[in-house]
């Protein structure tokens, strides 16, 4: 490796997201260059990459066909102007997103809103779920439902609907919003293989604040159908339905957040197929464009946008987008990526791998100090028992991996792993022998 060792580079002024910055710059791990399963690092060995780098590249790095899109299409159209102004990739994009959209045709979820990331398209489904209500003569919904241990992103909308402390504590919320419970029954459903048995009832949390707040103050509840970045949290079996029950009854939009299971996460192109229950509103970002241009999209029902986009014709009905909402190149890499997913069978691959993905990862069960270990799809959590401070033998297992040449995510006292889509049963394999390494010596 010709590049100058990150201890050579200046590091005071780059102020990291998310990052303990002190402990980092102290020892850092730099990502130089990326090909397939792999990254290099910048002391140039080779790191296999265990979560798509933050649950996003699923087609698998450095794909030539989505960085030829982008830079044909900067050489033709850079930028235009997306309010009352139109350029051809955001139509085609919308067009094609359209073809695979949540639950199939028959669900209707095919009206897209073009955003920036995950969070811009978790507020702007808070958004439309209350200019939807106001359209049909229900004004008074102005309350936004999230549960507890949800992630939304980082918008002030998504940190009030969602239910971390850290993301909570320092900031406001807005108000008028409440939680459901999650649905981590450790006690219960540990080691369960599949949807855990126990908790479908934790739905009828709803009905409680229904009563409590009274419906006609509700208008949505968002909720992740697997909740990822909070240590992949699954649905009970028969959970998803009975959420879906009690808003019809009650008038509540439901809103699936799809930032990581969309795009084949899960073998099918959405929670929404895998589940077969389907929401009025889907938020997605990260595998939309492979990763490699930030983007976000919102899928609404056709009946939330007819119901919003009606009135005087010069009048604009959603007030609401950003500078760079359906940006050409954002465009170009998503319709590039949808390419690879559909000529590579990416958005069902996992159907083929999720045997021996659940069978290798449950073999976890046995390592000391393993306390579950849930798989569904291509994700996985393994939570550990912490034993000393919160959180620290979960980080210690990450540095350890990233020494042995595996990219990790840890969220609390949880290993994540969602390798990207194209990974074969050998990497699977080397992931589970790193692994199971670093927990022997982590113990
Ligand atoms: N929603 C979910 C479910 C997510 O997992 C994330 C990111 N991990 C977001 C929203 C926010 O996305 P972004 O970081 O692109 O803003």
């Amino acid at each position: 490796m010709n590049k100058p060792p990150a201890n050579a580079r200046n590091l005071a002024h780059y102020w990291m997201p998310f990052t303990a910055n002190r402990q980092f710059k102290a020892t850092p791990r730099m990502l130089t260059a990326a090909r397939g399963m792999f990254y290099d690092s910048d002391d140039g060995r080779s790191i296999l990459d265990g979560t798509a780098g933050l649950w996003c590249v699923n087609a698998g790095h450095g794909r030539p066909e989505i960085a030829h899109a982008v830079e044909n299409q900067l050489n033709t159209l850079g930028y235009a102007p997306c309010f009352q102004m139109g350029h051809p990739a955001a139509f085609d994009f919308a067009e094609q997103l359209a073809g695979i959209a949540p639950g199939g045709p028959d669900a209707g979820l095919d009206r897209i809103f073009f955003t920036n990331s995950g969070s811009e398209a978790v507020d702007t489904a808070l958004k439309i779920a209350l200019a939807y209500q106001r359209a049909i003569g229900q004004g008074t919904r102005t309350r936004l439902i999230g549960r507890e241990r949800g992630y939304h992103g980082v918008g002030f909308g998504g940190i009030s609907v969602g239910g971390l402390v850290n993301n909570r504590r320092v900031f406001p919320s807005l108000p008028g919003t409440d939680h459901l419970r999650h649905t981590h029954w450790l006690e219960r459903n540990a080691f369960t293989r599949g949807l855990p048995r126990y908790g479908a009832e934790l739905a009828d949390d709803l009905t409680r604040l229904v009563a409590l707040h009274g419906a006609e103050t509700i208008a949505a509840v968002i909720i992740e159908p697997v909740a990822a970045s909070t240590g992949v949290l699954l649905p009970p079996h028969g959970y998803l339905e009975r959420l879906r029950a009690i808003c019809d009854e009650h008038g509540i939009l439901l809103i699936f957040d799809e930032v990581v299971t969309g795009f084949g996460r899960l073998g099918s192109p959405f929670a929404v197929d895998y589940f077969g229950v389907k929401p009025d509103i889907v938020t997605t970002a990260k595998g939309l464009t492979n990763g490699m241009i930030p983007m976000g999209a919102v899928f609404a029902s056709r009946q939330i946008h007819e119901a919003i986009v009606v009135g005087p014709e010069t009048e604009i009905e959603f007030y609401h987008g950003y500078t760079y909402s359906g940006h050409p190149a954002a465009c170009a890499a998503g319709l590039a990526t949808l390419s690879i997913y559909k000529e590579e069978g990416l958005l069902t691959r996992v159907t083929q791998l999720a045997d021996l993905w659940q069978n290798t990862l449950h073999e976890f069960q046995s390592r000391p100090g393993v306390i579950d270990v849930r798989t569904i799809g291509l994700m996985a959590g393994i939570e550990l028992d912490p034993w000393q401070k919160p959180g620290q033998r979960a980080y210690d297992v990450l540095v350890e991996c990233f020494k042995r040449g595996l990219l990790v995510r840890v969220t609390g006292d949880t290993i994540a792993l969602s390798p990207p889509l194209i990974a074969e049963p050998s990497h699977i394999e080397r992931m589970a022998s790193i692994l199971g390494e670093v927990l022997d010596t982590h113990q």
